[in-house]
């Protein structure tokens, strides 16, 4: 469904990506770890078109990524949850969920947000709430809704466990697995790779912008190296 091969990413003189590749396939939770700084944002922020690549390819669904501004990308069928939620802080819930749903026609939006509703009851009970008055995990939970609401096909998602109580984290990891099972694939970038390896069919170990290991989330959990360096040993 994805195919990102040998991107470099700069930040002016830093070197940030350095000839990354990986691929998601379709029905997949792919997981990319790393420690601060390994680059994880950077990724997701190059395939949605936020940043851009020197070298290489981004292919989704078999069409290139290359020169497509970061709207027409979520057209395609790609969202992207960034990093620290980034709701609208002064709109009410709904009207974020309204806000996803710019690339859908009028007429669907009020089944878009009626399935929303059911997945996430939380956000129908504060459906007029100012989302700036969510807790985290609420946030995170209307960050989700309102990426879901462009019915994308690949879903990714900048650290969604961050900041959270260990209990909200389980409840937003078990809603990632629900939407997978219902059909939308994952790209998930954690610091928590426990829980992200835990539920990934597969991972890509990420440190100072290069792809350092791979493999099937069971493999990755039981890798040396990386239960020393991720794992807590
Ligand atoms: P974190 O989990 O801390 O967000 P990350 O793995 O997502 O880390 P990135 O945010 O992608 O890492 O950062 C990769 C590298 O690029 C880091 O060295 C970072 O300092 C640098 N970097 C990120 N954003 C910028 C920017 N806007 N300007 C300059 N350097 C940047």
């Amino acid at each position: 469904m994805l195919k990102v091969e040998n991107i470099n990413v700069y930040y002016g003189a830093i070197h940030a990506i350095k000839n990354v590749s990986f691929e998601v396939n379709d029905g997949e939770i792919v997981t990319l770890i790393g420690a601060n700084g390994a680059g994880k944002s950077t990724t997701l922020q190059t395939v949605s078109g936020l940043l851009h690549s020197h070298t290489g390819s981004i292919e989704f669904m078999g069409k290139s990524l290359a020169g497509i501004p970061p709207h027409k990308v979520v057209s395609l069928g790609l969202a992207h949850v960034p990093e620290g939620r980034r709701v609208f802080l002064q709109m009410s819930v709904e009207e974020n969920l309204e806000m996803g749903a710019y690339t859908r026609p009028n007429s669907e939006i009020a089944d878009g947000i009626a399935d929303i509703y059911q997945r996430f009851p939380r956000l129908k009970e504060r459906r007029k709430q100012v989302a700036g008055t969510l807790s985290g995990g609420e946030q995170q939970m209307l960050a989700m809704g309102r990426a879901m609401m462009s019915k994308p096909k690949l879903l990714m998602l900048d650290e969604p466990s961050m900041g959270l109580a260990p209990i909200l984290v389980e409840q937003i990891f078990d809603i990632i697995q629900e939407l997978n099972r219902a059909g939308t694939t994952i790209l998930l970038v954690e610091q928590n790779a426990q829980m992200a390896l835990s539920i990934a069919h597969r991972g890509y170990v990420l440190e100072t912008g290069k792809v350092v290991a791979t493999g099937t989330g069971e493999q990755l959990l039981e890798d040396e190296a990386v239960k020393k360096a991720y794992l807590g040993g």
